[in-house]
């Protein structure tokens, strides 16, 4: 017998498997020690040994430069993008511009591209599973924020690539933590599911009628989850020292670690209390050699003050998501929590209020996306009864940049996938024998505010006048959410199909 195909939910800060046994149950994959997450952490120490998830983990802040953490929020990005701008100042670790305008780490001796990283966290998931199915495993379902664009999908498939693992299907995140929820219910109702990560929000406003979860708007923000409020709890611990002190923590990378580990766990203590100390002996030296501490007191006010404008931000997003599906609050049977973040009571306290009911304590918030990612990977298999469908959007627009500069949509944001439109496309000066597009996807009416995803060229057009050539284009959008575009000249015959990847700009 193969082995199952596992689901995988592979995280901004922890990942996690889970499978359907042959009993038909649905299990966490543990690890050794009983613990269900890997830290998705990747280091190379000293003696130039690779380090992933715990061991990683226990020696970044000896190593904070070799040290790899939050790696998804640089999948799929662009050296030059706002995103990896913001990355460089929080980060220990060096990045550089890949040879596709991607970005690369520089750790240890070696410089990686964010698939490798993210292919060796699959790949230590993968070694669990099968220590623990005592099987090799080489198929996954890989669950992505909602948010993630194209080339971002593409990236995990990558991934999944470099380590001979085939991610035979890429879900989204809270899609698949509604399975969790749903599957097996026979349930009728609407839900919303907040999901509040390390690393990225999302939320989707899901219809499930018994096996069929249709999604009927998304959104988020790939920028912005638990490490975000850590930053917020840092930039205070060092502005209160410069104050007090006279001393600039931030440059020292040591420092800045021992505050980065103690904020994220004053932050989730600070779930369970109104209050807890905050204390880091021999942070730094005055000029005179004397050892300086940090000694400070933080509360759950402090914490909820310095972080509103985080909560403010998700509480947009939910707003904007029912506007798109054209539902009001009351028409939300159902808000599930997922994601460690929203263990944070005014998270709860906020959507309450929002929804005038407590959010649904139907899934467990680490928990749900592997369980979900697991019962789609086996709903997939041949020998299965569990029928599942997925009907899910893309969750910004796709197009293409217009001669102005301007954003020409093809597909709308929450476009229901699989989905596939043709446009048709002429020269625009006499004897033109390519055509060129530039492929972006978001929400911007400039393309240069969007994340482009690649260039499409065709050529072999007939010569002729311009605006004679009739060039029928095809963008095709698969259930994945991942890109195809395709054109034929009707004048030549001539026909081409590709996927849209990044080229050199
Ligand atoms: P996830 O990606 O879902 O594993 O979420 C991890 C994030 O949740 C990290 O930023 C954690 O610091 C945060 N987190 C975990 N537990 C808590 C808690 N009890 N209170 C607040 N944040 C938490």
């Amino acid at each position: 017998m193969p082995a199952p195909i596992i689901g995988i939910d592979l995280g901004t800060t922890n990942s996690c498997a889970a499978v359907v046994e042959a009993n038909g149950q649905v299990k966490l994959i543990p690890y050794k020690g009983g613990d269900f997450t890997i830290p998705s952490i990747f280091a190379i120490d000293d003696k130039g040994r690779e380090l992933i998830g715990h061991e990683a983990k226990r020696q970044w802040q000896l190593n904070p430069r070799n040290t790899v953490y939050a790696a998804k929020r640089l999948i799929g990005r662009t050296f030059k993008s706002d995103v990896v701008d913001t990355m460089k100042k929080v980060v220990a670790y060096e990045m550089d511009e890949g040879t596709k305008n991607d970005v690369v780490i520089k750790v240890g001796k070696q410089k990686l591209a964010m698939a490798e990283i993210s292919s060796r966290i699959l790949n230590k998931i993968r070694d669990v599973a099968q220590d623990y199915l005592q099987q090799k495993v080489d198929r996954a379902v890989v669950t992505v924020p909602a948010y993630f664009t194209d080339r971002q999908r593409q990236a995990v498939k990558d991934a999944g690539k470099l380590i001979g693992l085939e991610v035979v299907r890429i879900i989204n995140e809270p899609t698949s933590a509604s399975l969790a929820y749903g599957v097996g219910k026979n349930l009728n109702e609407r839900v919303i599911i907040y999901d509040l990560g390390g690393g990225t929000f999302d939320v989707s406003i899901i219809e499930i009628r018994d096996r069929v979860f249709e999604v009927k708007a998304t959104g988020g923000d790939i920028f912005l989850g638990g490490i975000d409020f850590d930053n917020a709890m840092i930039l205070h611990v060092i502005e209160d020292f410069k104050q007090k002190h006279g001393i600039d923590l931030s440059t020292d990378p040591v420092a800045m670690q021992r505050i980065k580990d103690l904020a994220e766990r004053t932050k989730i203590d600070l779930s369970a209390r109104i209050e807890a100390p905050f204390h880091i002996p021999f942070v730094s030296m005055t000029p005179q050699g004397q050892p300086l501490n940090i000694e400070m007191t933080f509360t759950r006010k402090l914490l909820e003050q310095l972080t509103s404008k985080l909560v403010d931000r998700t509480i947009e997003v939910v707003h904007r998501v029912l506007a798109d599906a054209g539902l009001a609050t009351k028409d939300i049977e159902e808000v599930m929590l997922v994601g460690g973040q929203t263990r944070m009571p005014v998270v709860q306290e906020r959507l309450t209020k929002f929804f005038g009911k407590p959010p649904s304590k139907g899934v467990h918030p680490d928990e749900a996306v592997a369980i979900g990612a697991a019962l789609y990977a086996h709903s997939l298999e041949t020998n299965t009864s569990l029928k599942l469908q997925l009907l899910d959007v893309i969750p910004m627009a796709i197009g293409i940049e217009k001669a102005d500069g301007k954003f020409h949509v093809v597909f709308q944001r929450n476009a229901a996938i699989p989905n596939a439109k043709a446009i048709t496309a002429t020269t625009s000066f006499d004897g033109q024998t390519e055509l060129a597009m530039r492929i972006y996807q978001g929400d911007h009416d400039d393309v240069t505010e969007n994340e482009l995803l690649g260039d499409f060229l065709f050529s072999g057009i007939k010569t002729g006048p311009r605006g004679a050539a009739q060039v029928q284009v095809t963008f095709d959008v698969s259930v994945e959410g991942i890109l195809t575009m395709s054109a034929q000249d009707p004048a030549t015959g001539r026909q081409m199909k590709t996927t849209i990847r990044v080229t050199q700009s």
